[in-house]
């Protein structure tokens, strides 16, 4: 080989097994570690970043070496979001039967756009909506797509919504656009998640040019104060709100809309699971009246990032809205085309790790996963409540927000925690109240990590 050729293929192949394997041995040594590390890096892990920040070399570096910068210098920068007691955002981990599915996935580097090319992708997809669908209790035989998050799965959705509301209304929305269409009434909740305005804002419906209605004290949308609808009309309903965890009243609300015609869409990214455990699936109580849902696997699922779903009753409407052809195109035939139902052409096979999770949990393992989980919320909060702190939020599903006091008292506490690094906790603004939000959709998180972070927490609280 001289100087400026790259690595034969030959040789690449040659060192393959032993670079899959170190990778793996590595991996496991990063996910062993998370037990004990603290949850946050260290700012004397993230010092080294800045070596990454160097130009391109004309040099190669060989496959391993390139490896070992990732785990040397990266690992330790990581968020342990993987562990067991990050309680961040909404995040769950990923459970090992999903990681090793993602690698064997990696490896088969399918492109899941077409059934006919990519047959076991697309059947492995066709399982897990099947499952999915009999899980979260919707309607048998509505049309799905796998999407990068429930940003996307709001996106998809809703414009399955836009192409059905204006079609009524005479007018071809993918043909033609939005300049000349018959104005199409967006109605939301006040505390609708913030993708939910991105996602209409992609869509051309604005984020700014909707009705909000006015939501209760834990952010539910109030069904009575729903305006008179007519024309042409979109109402999105939130099935767990980020902060609190609440429901809209689905049912009320959806009896209205269908009354006037419009279409009902739920974000229901975490909150859908609900439905899942049948000692939590009261709160989703009429969901599936709906016409539309988003919700994400890479939250309570606990699959790896990033993967979403979008979940339509009538599925020629989101085929309407996202269907493709072209020439070179292989016809879509008699079989499901995955990429007839999402924005994307090319994508990874995603539905692989969901099937892999759903086929370990089985329905039980499911169902478990979620009770665990708001069980574990529910002893943060009974846990808080008896050192002295405020809990904003019912916690009827696995939010917890707290209050130690003042909005500075509370920040100091948040930024304590993170420092400390037994858990993470962020913050939030709740209805004008500074609060610590704990999320807990990790399958890792134990008993004792709940202890373990409640007694961190309470003891900083303190200081
Ligand atoms: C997390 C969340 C989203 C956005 O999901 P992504 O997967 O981050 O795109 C939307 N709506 C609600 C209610 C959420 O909790």
């Amino acid at each position: 080989m001289n100087e400026t050729a790259g690595p034969a293929p030959d040789l690449l192949r040659h060192t393959r097994a032993a670079l899959l394997e170190e990778a793996a041995r590595r991996a496991t040594a990063y996910l062993e570690g998370l037990e004990t590390r603290q949850v946050s890096p260290m700012s004397a892990d993230e010092a080294p970043l800045s070596a990454l920040e160097e130009p391109l070399t004309d040099e190669q570096v060989p496959p391993d070496a390139v490896l070992r910068i990732l785990d040397e210098v990266c690992s330790p920068a990581t968020m342990a979001m993987a562990g067991p007691r990050f309680f961040g955002f909404v995040v769950g981990g990923s459970l090992p039967v999903t990681v090793a599915a993602n690698w064997l996935a990696a490896a088969w580097d399918q492109n899941a756009a077409f059934s006919s090319v990519t047959p076991g992708a697309a059947v492995l997809e066709r399982a897990a909506l099947r499952w999915l669908i009999e899980l979260l209790g919707l309607p048998q035989g509505c049309g799905a797509g796998f999407v990068t998050g429930a940003t996307m799965a709001n996106f998809t959705a809703l414009a399955a919504a836009r192409h059905t509301q204006l079609q009524r209304a005479g007018w071809n929305v993918e043909a033609e656009g939005l300049f000349g269409a018959p104005p199409l009434t967006v109605v939301v909740g006040e505390e609708a998640h913030s993708t939910l305005f991105k996602a209409l804002g992609l869509l051309g419906l604005g984020r700014k040019r909707v009705v909000r209605v006015p939501v209760d004290g834990q952010g539910r949308m109030r069904a009575e104060k729903l305006p008179r609808l007519s024309g042409p009309t979109v109402v999105c309903a939130q099935a767990g709100n980020v902060n609190t965890g609440a429901f809209d009243p689905i049912r009320e609300i959806i009896g209205k809309a269908h009354a006037a015609g419009a279409w009902v869409h739920v974000d229901g990214a975490f909150g859908l699971w609900a439905a899942a455990a049948p000692g939590r699936r009261h709160l989703a109580e009429g969901i599936a009246e709906a016409d539309s849902w988003a919700t994400d696997a890479h939250k309570w699922l606990n699959v790896p990032y990033d993967c979403g779903l979008a979940f339509v009753r009538d599925p020629e409407a989101l085929r309407a809205a996202m269907a493709i052809t072209a020439d070179y195109l292989p016809p879509a035939g008699t079989q499901r085309n995955p990429s007839d139902y999402t924005p994307e052409l090319s994508r990874r096979a995603r539905g692989v790790e969901v099937w892999a999770a759903l086929k370990s949990l089985g329905r039980n393992g499911v169902a478990e996963l979620v009770e665990r989980t708001c069980r574990h919320a529910a002893r943060f909060a009974e846990g808080l409540r008896a050192a002295g702190f405020e809990v904003l939020n019912d916690v009827d599903l696995n939010q917890v927000l707290v209050s130690f006091g003042s909005a500075e008292k509370t920040g100091k506490v948040i930024a304590g925690i993170q420092a400390d690094g037994t858990c993470w906790c962020g913050g939030t603004v709740w209805q004008g109240t500074t609060a610590m939000r704990i999320s807990v959709s990790s399958w890792a998180t134990t008993a004792p990590d709940v202890e373990r972070s409640l007694e961190a927490i309470i003891r900083i609280a303190r200081a």
